[in-house]
């Protein structure tokens, strides 16, 4: 093989999977509740969850809502509040602390467990699930991905003289002393992430795979309006959409998909983003450990690929240890090579190719036409299967009925013109 194209391929694969986790996540993770049947909490209702209702009456607090956000605010403003705020603090760990991931493979271990150590994971939950799910899961495989904690977490410590993290009770390597609880951050407006040692490395970290990554999936958030310096931290990192042509951004959210779009429209470069309302639906879930080698093999590649070593919601340890086991060992034998991607190799495939020069007149056509296959694309009038390939004539008048897009690859052209291959299903 060519030795520059093979570095290039290499470094595109070798590119960050960043995956940011909200409340969402743990909610369709422990939908039925944890292992003893506990819910996770919604922020609405809460206090009284806690049992602090009557404490909060007797402050005489002024907001009507039952929101710990609004809470929270109003009582962090005030100078008399601060026991009261201690002892919120205190049973919101408590509450939390309890939380138990069920025995079964459950969401977070599949989060885990699809991603390499090349790869992030940054959540905004207190919750303790996560860090649960990997000391189990540590257990199959030690090639995981970074952990960073974005607003603290109740089962997580910090040696602040040695900058150094873990689970509690564990001991910081270098002092032998037990971690310290770290702070817990409020869902308020103005929540300084810079002020909190431990907080502040942790967005380091994340900024710092954000910049180089190849895939972005956000899973179960959605505080945009609300948390306005993380979105202005993300965005930093990320840069502008526009200079993002080649990466992909998941979301995997319940909500409405235009409200999604509004949300995160400064992230996404025009057609580069899909949308899923469950994980199993996925890139993680699908492809996983390989989801930066299949995005460059689909789009790069012009490959077509079938999820065939996937997550299943009903797997027993045992498959799910099968299944992880293949993909590790095929990663320490190809350390010097690509790792395969479940291609389907192209000559099993009825195919007819053929390449269209794009004239510079045709490029609002041509937008037009990419939006359009990609709206008939996420209506999921489409099937899975790949048959029946062609590359579509863009210049020809006849109308095509396209039920599958593949794959669409547009990065040859600009303004001056180039060459698009589209590969569609078609009737
Ligand atoms: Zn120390």
């Amino acid at each position: 093989m060519n030795t520059e194209i093979f570095e290039v391929e290499n470094f595109m694969k070798s590119r960050p999977h960043v995956v940011i986790l909200g409340a969402g996540a743990t909610v369709a993770a422990i939908p039925h509740g944890d292992k003893n049947g506990k819910k996770s909490s919604v922020m609405d209702g809460f206090i009284e969850k806690l049992g602090m209702s009557d404490i909060i009456k007797n402050t005489n607090i002024q907001t009507k809502s039952n929101n710990l956000e609004d809470i929270y605010t109003e009582l962090s403003e005030r100078d008399d509040c601060v026991e009261i705020i201690n002892i919120l603090d205190q049973k919101i760990r408590d509450y939390f602390s309890e939380l138990a991931i069920p025995d079964n493979p459950n969401i977070y271990d599949f989060i885990i467990l699809s991603l390499r150590n090349k790869d992030i994971i940054a959540t905004f939950n207190w919750d303790p699930l996560l860090i649960q799910a990997y000391n189990r899961v540590s257990q199959i495989t030690n090639n995981l991905p970074d952990l960073a904690f974005l607003h603290g977490n109740v089962c997580v410590g910090y040696c602040r003289n040695h900058k150094q993290g873990g689970a509690i009770p564990n001991k910081c390597g270098e002092c032998g002393e037990y971690f310290d609880h770290v702070k817990l951050l409020y869902p308020i407006k103005n929540k300084k992430y810079s002020e909190d040692p431990y907080i502040k490395d942790n967005w380091k970290a994340l900024r710092n795979a954000l910049k180089r990554a190849y895939y972005v999936t956000i899973f179960g958030y959605s505080a945009p309006t609300t948390d306005a310096e993380a979105i202005a931290i993300l965005q930093e990192a990320w840069g502008i959409s526009e200079e993002r042509n080649f990466e992909q951004f998941e979301i995997i959210d319940i909500k409405e998909e235009k409200e999604i779009i509004k949300s995160w429209s400064p992230f996404i470069h025009t057609h580069h983003y899909d949308i899923h309302k469950n994980f199993f639906d996925s890139s993680l879930a699908n492809y996983p450990r390989r989801t930066t080698d299949v995005l460059f093999d689909r789009t790069m590649n012009c490959k077509i690929i079938n999820p065939l070593r996937k997550f299943d919601p009903s797997m027993s340890w045992e498959e799910v240890k099968d299944l992880i086991d293949s993909l590790v060992s095929e990663e320490t034998d190809q350390k010097d090579n690509f790792l395969s991607s479940d291609i389907v190799h192209q000559d099993d495939m009825p195919m007819v190719t053929k390449t269209l020069p794009v004239q510079p007149n045709n490029k609002f056509t041509l937008d037009k036409l990419i939006e359009k296959l990609l709206d008939a694309k996420k209506h999921g009038v489409l099937g899975t299967d790949p048959v029946n390939i062609t590359y579509l004539n863009i210049n020809g008048d006849k109308e095509y009925k396209i039920t599958n897009v593949i794959a669409i690859n547009t990065h040859e052209v600009d303004e001056r013109g180039g060459s698009v291959t589209l590969m569609i299903d078609m009737e």
